[in-house]
């Protein structure tokens, strides 16, 4: 079995299509929160994922924050007005399918854990270095915890003298073995690690492996309609970038 491991689609549709379309012959769909928020077709990436009906679904701080569920006060004047604007313009379906996500799963029979920032705070906390990485191993049982949230792809293993940072590397299916794992596919929709391209997961729990994937999109097309819709152009600009 496959399962496509999707993070931070932020109402990027050419790149949720591309990814879709690039992963094809997957058997489940495991997605880890912030379908909204920054881009613009919120409704139709959430429409897009209902499709492929996820097994597991998870919200991020900006699918909250379109939903009035948390304040977006903390949030940067830019993700401000992207958070206002989608809050403004989801149907009523939409709101009702986000409104339905929780933040954090353990699948059963010691499968992973699932959450959007990380398993100590799931809504907000960024995993963004072995440190926080290592204090986050004491938070979930079983072997392997999933998370989005910081749009980098990478891999933190628990070593026994202090935690290990494995970058991605792409294309390589990487047996995880039995060593504990924290596991971030990066981010479909803005990718924050230098690389432009939608970032994804394909995991094989039956054997273990993990293998990151990245599939480049029309980004003119998404930064085009970005402008169009008056949201800030910063949120264009930085597509190309990958930043
Ligand atoms: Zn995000």
């Amino acid at each position: 079995m496959t399962v496509l491991v999707l993070s931070d689609i932020h109402a990027n549709l050419e790149a949720l299509d591309a990814v879709l379309a690039h992963a094809a012959g997957f058997d489940e769909l495991w997605f880890l929160g912030d379908a909204v928020g920054y881009g613009p077709n919120p409704n139709e990436c959430v429409e897009r994922l209902m499709e492929h009906e996820p097994t597991v679904w998870l919200a991020g701080n900006h699918d909250w924050a379109a939903l009035a569920r948390l304040d977006a006060s903390d949030f940067n004047r830019d993700a401000k007005r992207a958070a206002h604007w989608t809050r403004d313009g989801l149907s009523e379906h939409v709101r009702a399918r986000l409104a339905e996500a929780e933040p954090m799963v353990a699948l059963p029979d010691g499968g992973p854990t699932l959450v959007h920032g990380s398993p100590r705070h799931p809504i907000w906390e960024y995993i963004l270095d072995a440190s926080t990485a290592m204090d986050c191993f004491a938070y979930f049982d079983g072997p392997l915890c999933f998370f989005g949230h910081t749009h980098v792809p990478v891999m933190y293993e628990e070593g026994v003298d202090g935690t290990l940072r494995l970058t991605a590397e792409l294309d390589e299916p990487k047996p995880l073995g039995s060593s504990r794992r924290l596991i971030n596919p990066g981010s479909v929709g803005q990718p924050r690690d230098g690389d432009p391209r939608a970032s994804y997961l394909l995991f094989d729990p039956a054997e273990g492996i993990v293998t990151y994937r990245r599939v480049g999109y029309d980004v003119a097309a998404v930064q085009e309609k970005i402008l169009a819709a008056g949201l800030p152009a910063s949120l264009a600009a930085r597509l190309d970038y990958g930043w």
